[in-house]
Parts: C-alpha cells; sequence; structure tokens
C-alpha cells in the first residue's frame, strides 16, 4: 500500500539541525499520522508521498519549508506588573501566553530584566534548516472518523486499538 492521501501512516525517524540530533522517535513508538491535511509539514508530506512499508529516506529542509525565517519582530517585552506568576520564570522556559481575544501562543523567556520579560514568539526551529532521516513503518486507510476528525487515532494507551492495527501491519507486509 503506497502513502496518499487518506492513509494513515506510521514512521520512525530521526531529526538533526546543523549536524547536531535533536529528536527522534521511539524504536516501539513510531509517529503516526494522517496524510493529506498537513498534519505535518508539507515539505516532509510531499516526499513521502508515494512511499510504502521499508522506504527509507532522507530529506532536508530549508527554513522556508519548515517553521518560516526567524522574525526579529516576534520578540516581545511584557511588563512583569501583567504576568500573574513572574517569579517563577526561568530564561529558556517555555511559557504560555493567551492574548486579549484568548488566543494562546507559546513563547520562549529570553531575558529577565528589571521591569519586564523578553518573550521570544519565534516557533523553536524558526530560521532551522531541518534534516529528516525516515522509515515507514506501516500504511493504512484511515477510518471514516479518522478522515472526519482530520487526524489519526493512535492512543497507545488503548491495547485494543492497537493490536488491532497491529494485525494489519502484519498482514500488509505478508502480502507483500
Ligand atoms: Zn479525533
Amino acid at each position: 500500500m503506497q502513502i496518499a492521501d487518506g492513509k494513515v501512516v506510521s514512521i520512525e525517524y530521526v531529526l538533526t539541525v546543523d549536524g547536531e540530533e535533536i529528536a527522534r522517535t521511539d524504536a516501539d513508538d513510531p509517529m503516526e499520522y494522517l496524510h493529506g491535511v498537513g498534519e505535518i509539514l508539507p515539505g516532509l508530506e510531499t516526499a513521502l508521498t508515494g512511499k510504502k512499508i521499508g522506504d527509507s529516506f532522507s530529506i532536508t529542509l530549508p527554513p522556508e519549508d519548515a517553521y518560516g525565517d526567524y522574525d526579529e519582530e516576534d520578540i516581545e517585552e511584557i511588563d512583569k506588573s501583567d504576568i500573574p506568576n513572574v517569579a517563577e520564570l526561568e530564561v529558556g522556559m517555555i511559557v504560555e501566553v493567551e492574548d486579549e481575544d484568548g488566543y494562546s501562543y507559546t513563547a520562549e523567556v529570553q531575558e529577565i530584566r528589571k521591569d519586564v520579560v523578553v518573550l521570544d514568539f519565534n516557533p523553536p526551529l524558526a530560521g532551522k534548516t531541518l534534516t529528516y532521516d525516515v522509515v515507514v513503518k506501516g500504511v493504512r486507510d484511515a477510518t471514516e472518523e479518522e478522515l472526519e476528525h482530520g487526524h489519526a487515532h493512535s492512543d497507545w494507551d488503548e491495547d485494543e486499538e492497537w493490536d488491532g492495527y497491529e494485525d494489519e501491519d502484519e498482514d500488509s507486509l505478508d502480502r507483500a
């Protein structure tokens, strides 16, 4: 079965930035996603299209195909008096900030000054070139519910669901 829109795909990957490994999936816990809905980075999704179980490849995504350029304008100074738990903040911490309309954003605490806290709202990987080494571990049809929801349902805590999927996976390997 080839990867196409409407398939639930599981992959193992190693993510490298500037020659340094910064993330990898656990060997027994691949990442599962619904193909074709933008659940993963578009560049990675395009590279996976048409691949099948056992295929492996490496892809390098420049910032424009990943998390965008680093934007100096996305750095903001917030008055300490506007931050309820300001005493708990430390440089490097990731915090969630809600705007007046109730939208929440994550930001990294860049600096703590006398009266203000400097927050960096850029995604942590903004401005970075990402290299993914990918192995395709599974491809299956999405369920009606998954298509409706627009994401894969892979609750690894629910044994029943996992057993069903594992059987399917073995079947498709036998057929190959
Ligand atoms: Zn859902």
